[in-house]
């Protein structure tokens, strides 16, 4: 959540939440992702602002098209955004319209005050979200902001392609550093749904999604199919949702915005556990959850249940490190929190980079009649 030590900004006095949609690279699908995520929070009641931070490539004049795109001032000297499909939108590309042709030529620490500028003197007004469509990359620009802006959670934005797994931990982490929750990773293009059968084609292989899950404890990933109409829509500046509102990919959105919100409630809310996983020499570890509910767990047994590439085959699932290959009086010798769905284990036997995700030590270890 936000330092509460943020200094209010005019313009956000009134936002209740601000939501983050980034991604590693360009060429991603992040804005159409952005709109059509804020169209469908908007859909459920909500009050949405969209805030197209891409001082690079803005695309909100592609994407929503105002009839008029002039933009005026109120007595504070806050900009009034522009009223599009029920939702308050404001983009670089209509500040200087000169930057919706060519890139623009700003430099790093220039861009982020830029960005923060357009976020904390345009007059939002009364918000429910307000969602920032950062400009893509996982740099100082990006680190910048979020230092900068307080922000609530991200949506990281992805596809299936072979390093996008290390891209997305790489934007997590960075929101992590600032103590801001991801709470989705989207996954666009990422299958190709035949028309006839139904049947999901993964032309690209399988993406993050699944080794997010397995390896980094992460449950909260999205699908979304490889859709001609989808960037057609976009360029015809009509999004899906709007569109095609039944359509199954419109569907898709609504889910996202959903479990976008749930999962930022359920965060919020003062039952969110995040446990601590700690070793006392000579005794078992414990995990202790902040309600007082401790699962321990014997340090071998722990030892054994490594999940790395080395103790478990990738492909196979094969457990490749056995019992007896261990040394018995094994014991952490560090024991640091990754984020917060998992804790990584440094072993006194100095083997393996052991990574635990706490879902899965909570269905391993906690006893049945506990
Ligand atoms: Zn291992």
């Amino acid at each position: 959540m936000a330092d509460s030590s943020t200094p209010t900004h005019p313009g956000l006095r009134n936002v209740q939440r601000i939501l983050a949609v980034s991604s590693c690279k360009g060429g991603v699908g992040k804005s159409t992702t952005s709109v059509n995520t804020a169209l469908s929070l908007a859909r459920y009641g909500l009050r949405v602002g969209l805030l197209d931070a891409d001082v690079y490539g803005p695309s909100l004049p592609t994407l929503l098209r105002p009839a008029s795109p002039q933009l005026f001032q109120n007595e504070e000297g806050l900009i009034l955004p522009l009223e599009i499909h029920g939702m308050k939108v404001m983009s670089f590309g209509w500040i200087d319209p000169e930057q919706q042709r060519g890139p623009a030529i700003l430099r790093g620490p220039m861009v982020s005050q830029v960005v923060s500028q357009l976020a904390t003197r345009v007059e939002w007004g009364d918000l429910d979200y307000l969602v920032i469509d950062f400009p893509p990359g996982t740099g100082d620009i990006q680190l910048t902001l979020t230092q900068q802006l307080p922000i609530d959670a991200a949506v990281i934005v992805t596809t299936p392609q072979q390093l996008s797994f290390v891209d997305v931990v790489k934007g997590i982490q960075m929101f992590d550093t600032v103590n801001v929750p991801t709470v989705s990773v989207v996954e666009n293009m990422s299958y190709f749904q035949c028309e006839s059968c139904g049947e999901k084609m993964r032309i690209f292989g399988e993406g993050a999604r699944k080794q997010l899950i397995e390896q980094f404890g992460f449950t909260h990933t999205m699908e979304m199919p490889l859709d001609p109409r989808l960037s057609a829509m976009s360029d015809a500046g009509t999004p899906m949702v709007l569109e095609s509102p039944e359509d199954p990919v419109s569907q898709l959105y609504y889910e996202l915005a959903e479990r976008v919100h749930g999962e930022i409630n359920r965060l919020q809310s003062e039952e969110a556990g995040i446990p601590t996983l700690s070793y006392n020499v000579g005794q078992n570890c414990e995990l202790t959850y902040p309600d007082g509910r401790i699962i321990e767990i014997n340090p071998f047994e722990l030892r054994l249940a490594c999940k790395c590439a080395e103790c478990v085959h990738e492909f196979t699932g094969e457990q490749l490190v056995k019992a007896e290959d261990l040394d018995p009086d094994v014991y952490p010798e560090a024991i640091t929190p990754v984020g917060r769905y998992a804790a990584s284990v440094k072993w006194s036997d100095g083997k393996c980079a052991s990574i635990y995700p706490y879902h899965y030590l909570e269905e391993k270890f906690s006893s049945p009649d506990a």
